[in-house]
């Protein structure tokens, strides 16, 4: 019977929805899962936390690395380009090596904050037999095209000593002319290459690296100070290259331009040479290919912000941005107590993230310290203390921030929609920031904005973009509508300038926001013209951005409570809720019922799921202590007071006692 029930199954009428229904669980991760910036495909070592250091320790081989951020504009826009140079250089790599590590990996941010990445992408350079502790010198050239990177490579593999001289890599230094005239007429078991140039050219020793993986030639390089040296051979301009053969009759290298291009051909192709057989010894040093694990697609809704984006954000600009700096002081210390005061004062969290930032803040301002070490604002991050109910998760959950590949959107969108939260929070709660020092200041949000951008944002070339936008118009804000009209105009701006760019998900276009589908009240036009009704845009950016709209969805459920997201409006009076019309200065008749339909007036659904959640018993941090624990601890700790106190007294009076009857018997 089982069996006659097996072959039902397979019966061609359940085969097809079968391979359907497999076809529709896979089809949703096609989409999200696969290579980051760089795959196993390119040219070059994909490096991670495991590998870097045994990768780079005492190895034979020199490096130039590339740490990047796979959320970074930038590090996006140059990946062609560092491909390019990895193809380009594949040759060398007996000598120099090309990698990369994704600073944004969960895995790999510990050991970027130890060797001390601060911005993306940041270029390194390691010697070949280097130390473990030896964390690399950075490129901070502004020129990173091709030609200038691999010119330094070269630079940088002559800064080696004849002792660290990476085992593999031929001689780049010019070579005697004495020594090549004597090759004339002699027979040996090769060709050699020598390309006679200016001191300043590259050309001899790009070509002597791309034919040091060739059995068969050895290229050498003249100058062309060794006048008797180019009349003896008949050269009259540079580069130019000359060639003596295995038989002993030598001659000058036929090739159509004096580019090194041309040169490599040439000798490459020559017979009898050939590719170094086997595979190389370097092949296996180190670097795994490949660090991502299949994520699954999260359904999210477009017009709800997600609890989930934000606190992600927190954690990566906690844990891991502000975490490569080792010590705060200064204008960035200033500016780091300024952020907590912001974000503790205005983020619209839930209970346990917002406990944590206000004890933060607390301990910040209690602290009259000049220069705070990063690992102590770390400590009380993480929760060492072990102070009840306040925690932040240490998982990256993207939602309204995930991209269709990994290293798309992500943590940049959690800091825009963090921002747009905040402006659009100190704008409904004008006294949120009483007594902070940064009350009654419209722009407060805007310049620790500005300022935490200029100083810690990773991506260094988008923050001097923002700051160039913030020097020209941000003094012009005079209000708190303003600033959060402020920030969604210079959104746009950015938005409007990546549009096409490689940094742009596919699936997630950069338009102009918000699109017509959630607000189509905030679209006129004028003669033809595409205009923004700006009353429209304020309300709906108050609406879209207020605490009634965030969706408590996928947040990490292992926090120590699971308290409600705090509606900080519950307190305000009626009209400053943002409820369609509702809110600041609004346009009069504010939206017709066509608006709340697409998400204006939406319903409060998100609170209300929030409120039903169980709460939990409280776990206490990591250890896993339940509340019951707690309570049982502190009542063992009250009954052994009480006992060691009886045991006092009953000693005392028994030991007056014996005194009374000693003193007696002596009397
Ligand atoms: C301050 C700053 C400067 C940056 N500069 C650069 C740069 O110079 N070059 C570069 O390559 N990358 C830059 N980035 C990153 C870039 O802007 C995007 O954040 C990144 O490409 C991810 O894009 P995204 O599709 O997730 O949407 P994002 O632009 O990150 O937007 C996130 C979400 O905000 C909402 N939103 C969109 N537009 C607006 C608006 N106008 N007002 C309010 N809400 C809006 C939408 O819901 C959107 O999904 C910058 C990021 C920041 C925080």
């Amino acid at each position: 019977m089982a069996a006659s029930g097996r072959v039902a199954i397979w019966q061609p009428g359940f085969l097809w929805p079968a391979l359907l229904l497999l076809l529709l669980l896979v089809m949703p991760l096609r989409g999200v899962r696969g290579a980051r910036l760089y795959s196993e495909e390119d040219p070059l070592t994909i490096l991670t936390s495991d590998t870097l250091k045994e990768t780079l320790r005492n190895s034979s081989t020199a490096w130039l690395i590339q740490f990047y951020s796979s959320w970074c504009g930038h590090c996006i826009q140059y990946s062609p380009t560092w491909k390019a140079l990895a193809g380009d250089v594949k040759d060398w790599e007996q000598a120099i090596r090309i990698g990369v590590l994704d600073c944004a990996h969960e895995k790999n941010f510990e050991i970027c904050k130890e060797f001390g990445i601060h911005f993306y992408p940041t270029f390194r350079y390691f010697k070949a037999h280097s130390s473990s502790s030896d964390i690399g010198k950075t490129y901070r050239g502004a020129d990173r095209e091709l030609q200038t990177v691999r010119q330094l490579m070269v630079n940088f593999l002559q800064n080696h000593t004849r002792d660290d001289w990476p085992a593999g890599c031929p001689p780049l230094e010019p070579a005697r002319s004495a020594d090549i005239l004597s090759l004339m007429g002699l027979k040996t078991d090769h060709y050699t290459a020598v390309i006679i140039e200016d001191e300043d050219s590259y050309v001899g020793r790009e070509v002597i690296l791309d034919l040091m993986a060739y059995d068969g030639v050895i290229v050498r390089r003249v100058l062309n100070t060794e006048r008797t040296f180019m009349e003896k051979l008949g050269i009259s301009s540079v580069p130019a290259a000359y060639l003596f053969r295995p038989n002993g009759t030598h001659k000058l290298m036929d090739v159509q331009k004096s580019l090194r291009f041309f040169f490599s051909s040439f000798l490459k192709l020559l017979p009898g040479v050939r590719r170094k057989q086997g595979p190389s010894a370097l092949e296996n040093a180190g670097g795994s290919r490949g660090q991502d694990s299949v994520e699954v697609w999260k359904e999210f809704d477009k017009s709800k912000v997600y609890m989930a984006d934000m606190e992600s954000g927190l954690h990566y600009l906690f844990r891991v941005e502000l975490a490569s700096h080792q010590t705060l002081e200064g204008e960035e210390l200033k500016t780091f107590k300024d952020f907590v005061t912001v974000v503790a004062k205005l983020f619209p969290g839930r209970q346990s993230v917002v406990k944590l930032l206000e004890t933060l803040l607390e301990w910040l301002v209690s602290l009259p310290l000049e220069r705070i070490p990063y690992d102590a604002i770390l400590d009380l991050v993480n929760n060492k203390m072990r102070i009840s109910g306040m925690f932040l998760s240490e998982k990256l959950q993207w939602v309204g921030c995930q991209g269709s590949r990994p290293e798309l959107r992500g943590y940049p969108c959690s800091l825009w929609t963090l921002f747009h939260t905040l402006t659009v929070q100190a704008s409904l709660r004008p006294d949120a920031l009483a007594n902070t020092g940064l009350e009654e200041d419209p722009l407060a949000v805007l310049q620790t904005m500005r300022r935490y951008i200029r100083s810690f944002f990773g991506c260094r070339e988008c923050g001097q973009h923002f700051e160039a936008m913030a020097k020209e118009s941000l003094e012009q804000v005079k209000s708190l509508d303003e600033a959060v009209l402020w920030l969604w105009r210079k959104h746009n701006q950015v938005n409007s300038r990546l549009a096409g760019a490689l940094s742009e998900d596919p699936h997630f276009p950069k338009t102009q926001w918000p699109t017509p589908d959630l607000c189509p009240a905030c679209h006129e036009e004028q003669e033809g013209l595409h205009v923004w009704n700006e009353n429209k845009v304020l309300a709906f950016l108050k609406q879209h951005y207020s605490s009634g709209n965030i969706s408590p969805k996928y947040t990490s459920s292992n926090s120590p409570d699971m308290l409600p997201i705090q509606d900080k409006n519950a307190g305000l009076s009626s009209d400053e809720k943002p409820q369609g019309n509702q809110g600041g200065s609004l346009a009069p008749g504010g939206f017709p019922t066509r608006e709340r339909q697409h998400g204006l007036d939406v319903p409060r659904e998100a609170s209300v799921n929030a409120r039903k959640e169980p709460k939990p018993s409280m776990t206490f941090l990591v250890l896993g202590f339940s509340s019951l624990d707690m309570s049982l601890c502190v009542l063992l700790y009250a009954f052994s007071c009480v006992f060691l106190m009886l045991m006092f007294f009953f000693f005392r009076i028994r030991s007056k006692r014996w005194k009374v009857r000693y003193n007696r018997l002596y009397v």
